[in-house]
């Protein structure tokens, strides 16, 4: 069996207004995916991450670096394609747009192998349960959101079924070192530490005592703002605490981490795969460990991560943001391994989360993700979708 051809599709749906987190602002919900086809006509489908910057750049590497290295390569032997691809490229780059890239390959090989073995990946990758639990992602700051309507959305994922929700913070230029102090949006729903925390405080008033909050503060904290924010969140019962400072500062993570009485979880935005994580998981800087799995290296990376996790005795709570395929990568993953914490959902789910694909991966009343047992990823593309969304 042969890799025929590799390709990418880009997507794009316009959210209906923008939202922020504590440096980043999101106006659309953008997704690069991967196909490769085999030359008996099967074909694999992956998402690379393209964070940071536009699909374009990822889709390039994709199409002109990669391509040419796996077109004739048998797709079963994934170690060995995940190899030639690092070694090939690593020189260019050792991680972001290069690992983010190969990530969205490795998921396709993956799904192809799931197909070919009429397996699920997560029975094929580990098979530790099929039902996974997930959390509400949301709490994002937008214009003319108040510390009502902010509540009121909180409160809307618990009906929904929920037993966990998460919120942004960290939106505050006036700290030493914010990344809001470069951005051109400075000053856009902006917020003064008090007023973050008064959010958080609302947010478990709405949600009572027995749901798990979480907050993300997206690096954007110096390490005695971490700190300080930190330890007054502790009453709160904040179960975890995410990327707390900049993800270059790995003993500012452990420092955090050391001084707060609240797990940190992190770091999405460590792109360097398992080398990245091995460093963050040595030195204490993290409690729940946070790869994404269309960004840090694909199924292939991340299970090693999450091993590597498991070895530490810390939870795996991948970062998930993409469209219903990385959605789906993810999730199996956290069905496959034993330390599996829970899944990151976007909701109420937008269109490139349900649309796209014949039957997504969708939380049901109980707070959970049934992942089936159809092979590989479980999931199809929609043509009429694809021709939708598709933009580029
Ligand atoms: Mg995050």
């Amino acid at each position: 069996m042969q890799i025929r051809d590799v390709r990418t599709i880009s997507v794009e749906y316009t959210l209906p207004r923008p939202v922020f987190d504590a440096n980043y602002t999101m106006a659309s919900k953008p997704a690069l995916l991967v196909e490769v086809e085999t030359d008996t006509g099967l074909l694999g489908l992956g998402e690379a991450a393209h964070f940071g910057g536009p699909l374009v750049s990822t889709a390039t590497v994709i199409e002109q670096e990669l391509r040419p290295h796996l077109l004739g390569q048998d797709p079963r032997e994934i170690e060995r394609l995940w190899e030639l691809m690092h070694r090939r490229a690593y020189k260019h780059a050792r991680g972001g747009i290069v690992i983010a890239a190969i990530s969205g390959v490795d998921i396709a090989l993956w799904d192809l192998r799931g197909k070919l073995a009429g397996m699920p990946l997560w029975r094929l990758l580990g098979g530790y349960r099929r039902r996974v639990p997930a959390y509400a992602t949301g709490g994002f700051y937008a214009e003319g959101k108040g510390v009502r309507e902010l509540a009121d959305e909180m409160r809307a994922y618990c009906r929904h079924g929920f037993g966990a929700v998460k919120l942004k913070v960290g939106r505050n230029s006036g700290i030493e070192g914010s990344p809001l102090r470069a951005m051109a949006d400075r000053g856009v729903c902006e917020v003064s530490l008090a007023e973050d925390l008064a959010r958080v405080r609302a947010v478990r008033e709405a949600i009572g005592p027995d749901v798990r909050l979480m907050v993300d503060a997206n690096g954007a904290w110096d390490v005695p703002t971490a700190v300080r924010m930190g330890r007054l969140l502790e009453e709160l019962d904040v179960y975890w605490f995410e990327e707390p400072v900049w993800p270059d500062d790995l003993a500012g993570s452990a420092e955090v981490a050391s001084k707060v009485a609240i797990p940190i979880a992190g770091y999405e935005t460590c792109s360097y795969g398992i080398v990245s994580f091995r460093d963050y998981i040595a030195a204490r800087a993290v409690h729940f460990v946070q790869p994404d799995v269309a960004w840090a290296g694909g199924l292939t990376e991340t299970l090693k991560i999450a091993h590597l996790a498991q070895a530490a005795n810390l939870p795996l709570a991948p970062h998930i943001h993409g469209s219903a395929v990385a959605v789906a990568a993810a999730v199996h993953l956290l069905g496959a391994v034993r330390n599996g914490s829970m899944a990151e959902m976007v909701f109420p789910a937008h269109p490139l989360m349900e649309d796209l694909v014949r039957e997504p991966l969708v939380v049901d009343g109980a707070g959970e993700i049934d992942l089936g047992e159809r092979p590989g990823l479980g999931i199809e593309l929609d043509p009429d979708a694809v021709k939708r969304y598709r933009v580029g």
